[in-house]
């Protein structure tokens, strides 16, 4: 702002004329903005009085502000891959068996959620480009995380990213399931496990094949069959 010394305790402001006290020692200076000598009336507006209440010093201020605040897992040693659709109608039976059955805690495991889940690991010829991202993803993790010993694979039942995957591995599919397409996601993980140990040794990983299908004809429940591993 334009200003003039009045005094060792006061000013004058050129533009307006008003005198203002200096800051006390103790005090935090107050900015007085003059719009005209700054040539910007958005400066006009004063900075409003902190509201923040208190926070923690470690915490950024700018995420404290009114922000639910989450803890970070500390220092985890994740022991598998997991690898499963994004089917919305499976997440909850995926979160329990991966808990229950598989024995993997949050923080012990990686999770990589793909549409059609492990399908296109069984034909690397046709589909090259997701299966290359699926296994720079599998070589990344086991470099990152020395502790990966396990890749666990799960298809489901009624998978309907496979039908998107159908036109492009029909010539792929044996003769005896072109009429039963519905059990690709099934048999497929049968082959990725020749796959595995053909394609992907390297990795050094115990591969576990699972297929989530319903239990009940209502389509309610879901139950886990283990196929490979
Ligand atoms: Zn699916």
């Amino acid at each position: 702002m334009a200003k003039s010394l009045v005094s060792a305790k006061r000013f004058r402001c050129k533009a307006c004329g008003h005198v203002f006290e200096a800051p006390q020692p103790d005090e935090e200076p107050e900015e007085i903005l003059d719009p005209v000598a700054n040539n910007n009336p958005q400066a006009s507006i004063p900075n409003p009085p902190s509201a923040v209440a208190p926070v923690a010093r470690s915490i950024v201020p700018s995420a404290a502000a009114g922000a639910k605040i989450y803890d970070v897992l500390p220092d985890p040693k994740p022991e598998a891959i997991v690898v499963h659709c994004h089917d919305p109608r499976f997440q909850t039976a995926f979160d329990q068996f991966i808990q229950d059955e598989l024995k993997l805690a949050p923080g012990q495991y990686v999770r990589l959620v793909v549409g059609g889940g492990a399908g296109v690991l069984a034909n690397p010829l046709k589909l090259p480009k997701e299966f290359r991202f699926m296994r720079d993803r599998f070589e990344y993790l086991r470099e990152r995380f020395p502790a990966i010993k396990r890749i666990i694979l799960i298809n489901h039942e009624g998978c309907g990213y496979y039908g998107t995957l159908k036109d492009r591995v029909l010539n792929y599919v044996p003769e005896r399931l072109k009429n039963h397409l519905a059990d690709l996601p099934r048999e497929d993980l049968k082959l990725i496990e020749g796959i595995f140990a053909h394609l992907l040794p390297h990795l050094g990983l115990k591969l576990e094949c699972y297929y989530a299908k319903y239990a009940d004809l209502e389509h309610t429940k879901i139950v886990f069959e283990r196929l490979a591993g």
